[in-house]
Parts: structure tokens; sequence; C-alpha cells
């Protein structure tokens, strides 16, 4: 456990994750410092948590105060690219995620979920299927609370379940979880990353302190993901919808692992093959975990899924209404788009970022009988 008593820490970013970490910190006896650019109308109720804790912040602004520090710690949503970041960077002074901060402190062993499309749905199912034996197993991240809120209890016999993005991993230092999962890789936020490459390269951070008694959970059937997770030194875990090489695997509608049908995709209540997929990674992280298979395999046939995602919303007269809305990449528009049998009216659109849409022409032209689009990118299609 690192020791930050008296030490000087900014906090940027005055949401969820920023506001636990500066309460974190300051039960460790930090001097800590908020800065959100947000005016103060906006974050009435932080500044009043804040106040209540005696945490000094200031908002509307990053002014100079920010640089008068022993380390810094991101918001999940700022990015390190940002000039505001840079400048604390060439001044030298440490930059750490919240998730790094957050794991200086917390004894449970850490099940990490990263990957381009799945991570939340993968981060609950799991949570699920720890919460069924283990009611206080810590499920956090990008998904409702931030690691630094639970850390105070955790316990080496309680596992914590964490998501965490590209984002996060670029600051991490010595994050170390016992079991990394990477779900695939797909070009997503290309408008921050220079390229494809670099965001995989922030994705592979996941792996950096990963040693061999830890566990790596990752997609056979992502080439790409096979290959740069090579030299990593950890037990390797894999997932495949069609290799029978791996340890877990779809076969005539079953998930066989250790030659065992632990359950078949139509007592699944989730659908689609990129369900599987995220239930296959879930369940190699309940086994590590000890979690019996009766128990993952009755998660897994109540399990609805995450709202938001290929979520039934109803019915109005013949016509199922399903919001998607999380489907924020051409691959996650794209598995939408297989995962149905009847026609579809796809309403789309949003802020673009930078993705190639012409790879939807063919889904779009076979399973879609009319588009309407909406937001910023609807000139780029
Ligand atoms: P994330 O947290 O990575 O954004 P979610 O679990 O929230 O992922 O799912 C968001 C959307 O991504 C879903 O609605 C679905 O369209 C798509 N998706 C989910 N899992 C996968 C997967 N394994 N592969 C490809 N797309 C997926």
């Amino acid at each position: 456990m690192i020791n930050v008593k008296d030490k000087t820490v900014t906090i940027l970013g005055a949401a969820r994750s920023g506001i636990a970490a500066a309460k974190l910190l300051k039960q460790k006896q930090a001097r800590v410092f908020v800065s959100d650019l947000a005016a103060k109308e906006q974050k009435s109720l932080e500044i009043q948590t804040l106040a209540d804790e005696n945490i000094d912040f200031d908002f509307g602004q990053h002014s100079k105060i920010i640089l008068d520090a022993d380390f810094v710690v991101l918001s999940p949503g700022i990015h390190s690219h940002l000039p505001v970041v840079q400048n604390l960077i060439s001044n030298k002074i440490p930059v750490y995620s919240e998730i790094e901060v957050a794991s200086w402190f917390c004894e449970s062993p850490i099940i990490a979920i990263t990957g381009s499309n799945g991570k939340t749905t993968t981060t609950t199912l799991i949570g699920e299927m720890l919460r069924a034996e283990t009611p206080q197993s810590i499920v956090a991240g990008n998904i409702g609370s931030a690691l630094s809120d639970f850390v105070l209890t955790s316990d080496e016999n309680i596992w914590a379940t964490v998501e965490v993005s590209s984002f996060q991993l670029e600051t991490i230092d010595t994050f170390h979880p016992r079991v990394a999962i990477i779900l695939n890789l797909a070009p997503n936020h290309l408008d921050w990353y220079d390229s494809f490459e670099d965001y995989i390269e922030a994705k592979l951070l996941i792996l950096k302190n990963l040693q061999e008694e830890d566990y790596l959970i990752y997609n056979a059937d992502d080439e790409l993901l096979s290959e740069k997770v090579n030299h990593c030194p950890a037990n390797k875990m894999t997932f495949s919808l069609q290799n029978k090489d791996a340890s877990i695997f779809l076969d005539g509608g079953k998930l066989i692992s250790d030659d065992k049908n632990l359950i078949g995709t139509n007592e699944i209540k989730l659908n689609g093959n990129h369900n599987y997929q995220n239930a296959m990674a879930a369940i190699l992280a309940a086994k590590i975990a000890g979690i019996k298979d009766e128990v993952i395999s009755n998660v897994l046939k109540e399990f609805k899924g995450v709202e938001h995602r290929l979520e039934y919303v109803g019915d109005i007269e013949g016509i199922s209404f399903i919001n998607d809305s999380k489907a924020t990449t051409i691959e996650s528009l794209a598995v939408a788009l297989t995962s149905f049998e009847t026609p579809i009216i796809l309403i789309a659109g949003g802020k673009d970022k930078g993705s190639d849409y012409s790879k939807l022409n063919n889904l779009i032209a076979d399973n879609v009988r009319q588009v309407i689009l909406i937001g910023t990118a609807t000139v780029s299609y």
C-alpha cells in the first residue's frame, strides 16, 4: 500500500470517480484539491460533498494551483492527450488514473475487463455470478460506482470486478489485476488516438503488471488480439465461437468447457453471438474465482442484459422497439444488425468518432428496411 499522508494531490474532474478518489485520499490524510472546468452552478451537489469533507476545490477553470501537486489523479472522462494533462506531464508531475490510485488501497483480488465492446455487459455478468455466492463482491469502474468507493472495505476474500477503459489504462503504473480480460480489439475512439495502433497499445496496458500466477482471458477468434498478447507471461485462457481448442467454446448451441456442456444458448436470455462471447469470458473469470458451475449457469439463465444494450422496450402494433443506444461503434451496430431475424428500421447517428461507415453497407442492404439518421454524424454516413 502506498503512503499518501501529507502528499499534495490534485484531482482533475469532479464527477463520480473524481469525488470518490478525493474522499479516499482525504481519508488517507493526503492534502487534496479538486479542479473541474464546469461552472459552479452545474456542480452544486459535488460542491456540497467536497465542502462536507473539507476538501478544497475550484470550478470553472484549471488554475495554476493544479501544478502544486506531488501527483495528479485523472477522472475517467479526462484524456491524457488534453493540453492540461500534457502540461502536467511536461512539468514532471506524475499523473494517475482513478483506478490506479484506488488499486493502491485495494485488498481484493481484481478481475479487470477491457476491450472495445461488451465491457459493461461482461462486468455486470461476472458481478452477478460472484454476488450469487458472496453478496459483498465489488463491481466498479465505468459502471455506476468507482473502485475508490469500495477499497476501504475491500478484503482478500472478496473479489472486485472492474471495468476499465483505454483512457484509464493509459495512466496506470502498478495496477495489477489477478485476472485480466480483453474481449476484442476494434477501431474505437479514433477521435482521441492518432492511430488504431496507439489505441491498441493503450488497451494492452492491462497486461503491464501481469505475472505467471495471474490469468489472462481473451477472445481466440480475434486474430490481432491473439497475436498481441503472445508475450504475456500469465496463464492464458481463451473463448471462441468455433475453435474447439479454446478453454470454452460454442458448439452446436452449447457452451463447452473442460469437455462439459455448461449451458445451451437456448437457456441463456442474452441474444446474439457477441453476447455468447461475453458470457464465455464471464464464465472463465467466475470459474477462476471459484464459483461453482451450477451457480454460473443459474445466473446465465436469469440475466436479462444491461439496459440500453439491445434492450427490449416493448411492442406497439406488432412492431418491437429495441433500445441499443449504448452501441456507439460501427462494430456494435454491426452485431445488433445480425441479432434479429425480422426486418429492421434503424435509427442511428450521434457524434462521429472517425469510423469507417462503409463496413455497414452490406449489413444494411441485407437487414434494414429503412434508416433514420440523427445528430452531427448524419453528414458522415
Ligand atoms: P461497452 O461497455 O464495451 O461499451 P456494452 O456491454 O455496454 O459494451 O455493450 C454495448 C454494445 O456493444 C451492445 O449494445 C452491443 O451492440 C455491442 N457489444 C456488446 N458485446 C459485444 C461483443 N462482445 N462484441 C461486439 N459487440 C458487442
